[in-house]
């Protein structure tokens, strides 16, 4: 009897092959390992989680107790946030008690590593390895193709990585956005979901710092950071999508940053001015009219609650020196207006380079609620690629963990 030859790697058709191996990439792969799936993860770097390791300024706000739509943007923003929502916090603290990661709690209901995020994510691939995941690391994948029934050419996909060639009945693109790309991110597979039917919308940078014209109103204050509201103002109208309110605002050399403006920055279009409450929880008309603050020079009463270079610029001409009571009505409404209604208008916002996420990608419309192709079947998507990008505060990670899950579960069992 011929003795039955394993299968070489050349020739080894996997149940799915991931294409890359970030938080959304690796979360399928342990998911569908753990159904028992034959699984390859590819990706470019030589290690995983290449962009994961600098999250959260190198700890990782892996999550966020307050999980809806309200905090994503996108085609995608509804579903996402109802996916969050069922794939809650809660999973992702046990994930992390499973890799062995202590964590701690911040404000906004944040979820902060205490150890740095690459350990997560080291973690994560040891994880997948002990599920039986393959990694091939170090290549771009490339030569995408596909077989459909009839066609003569081989089931499912193939692609090359690394000078070898990998099959697998269906593919995850779990490739990200081109957002950092000094950590060799870069959108090029949106073509690949395109040329094969997939709906999508070109990346646009998010969570990034707006860029004000030279010579505007407050340059010059770079370094100045307060809690401000900010609004923008789209024909005409204030408009305030960012369900958490009061956020920090830096004034920086080219313009404006700190999250503040990086929450605005994801639903800023180009055209919108940005309209700041300095002052968001104090009434300062009523407080410059109060008698006891009758006796107050102007300046004083401002120094006290704002920054000094910030409030002098922010002061109506001739009323600095003056006592509030001397000051006329309409210049103390000038100054509460400045203060509360401060409207500048951006040049534009920071490129890919300054960005934390970008939204656009694939669009929900394209997808099953299962994340696979409605144009090709066998073909998942999951995370940034997808057209959902979250606010500052966990909500990317915690995306790109729910629906790697979700279409970890989905891959089908042969
Ligand atoms: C500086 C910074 C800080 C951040 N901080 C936070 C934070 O604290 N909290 C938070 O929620 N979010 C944060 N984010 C956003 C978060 O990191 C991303 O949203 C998240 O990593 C997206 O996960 P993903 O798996 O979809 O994609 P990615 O993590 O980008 O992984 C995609 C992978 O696909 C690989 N790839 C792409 N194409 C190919 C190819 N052709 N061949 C091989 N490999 C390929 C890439 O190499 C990459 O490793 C931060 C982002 C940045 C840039």
């Amino acid at each position: 009897m011929q003795e039955r030859r394993a299968p070489m790697e050349s020739e080894r058709i996997f149940d799915a092959a991931v294409i890359g191996a970030g938080p959304a990439g690796m979360m399928c792969a342990l998911a569908a390992a753990r159904r028992g799936l034959s699984v390859a993860v590819a990706d470019a770097h030589s290690a995983p989680g290449a962009k994961l390791s600098l999250a959260g300024g190198g700890m990782g706000n892996f999550t966020n107790r307050i999980l809806d739509e309200r905090f994503y943007v996108g085609s995608a923003a509804a579903f996402a946030g109802g996916l969050c929502r069922d794939f809650g916090c809660e999973r992702v603290l046990e994930l992390l008690a499973q890799l062995g990661l202590p964590f701690e709690e911040r404000d906004l209901g944040r979820i902060f590593g205490l150890r740095p995020a690459h350990v997560f994510a080291s973690r994560l691939a040891a994880l997948c390895r002990d599920a039986g995941v393959r990694f091939f690391l170090g290549g771009t994948a490339a030569g995408f193709r596909r077989g459909t029934p009839g066609d003569g050419a081989p089931e499912g996909f193939s692609f090359r990585i690394g000078g070898r060639s990998l099959r697998a009945r269906q593919l995850v693109l779990a490739t990200g956005s081109p957002a950092c790309p000094q950590c060799g991110a870069s959108g090029r597979l949106l073509r690949l979901a395109s040329a094969w039917g997939c709906e999508t919308v070109p990346f646009r940078p998010v969570l990034t710092p707006f860029a004000m014209p030279s010579g505007w109103a407050l340059d010059g204050l770079s370094g100045i950071s307060l809690n401000v509201r900010l609004a923008l103002v789209r024909a005409g109208r204030p408009y305030s999508p960012d369900p958490v309110g009061i956020r920090p605002l830096l004034f920086t050399h080219r313009g404006l940053s700190g999250p503040a403006a990086l929450a605005a920055s994801c639903w800023w279009q180009g055209g919108d001015a940005l309209s700041i409450d300095f002052l968001p929880e104090l009434d300062l008309q009523e407080l410059l009219d109060a008698p006891d603050s009758g006796r107050l020079l102007v300046k004083n009463l401002l120094m006290r609650r704002l920054p000094a270079r910030l409030a002098e610029r922010l002061c109506p001409a001739g009323i600095w020196e003056r006592k509030c009571a001397e000051t006329g009505r309409k210049a103390r409404q000038a100054l509460a207006d400045a203060v509360h209604r401060f409207t500048a208008c951006p040049e534009g916002v920071e490129g890919f380079s300054s960005a934390e996420a970008a939204a656009g990608g694939v669009l929900l419309s394209s997808l099953t609620p299962h994340l696979e192709s409605r144009s090709v079947p066998g073909l998942f998507f999951c995370g940034e690629v997808v057209d959902a990008a979250g606010l500052i505060g966990g909500y990317n990670i915690h995306w790109a963990l729910a629906s790697g899950h979700l279409a970890g579960r989905s891959l089908r069992r042969r």
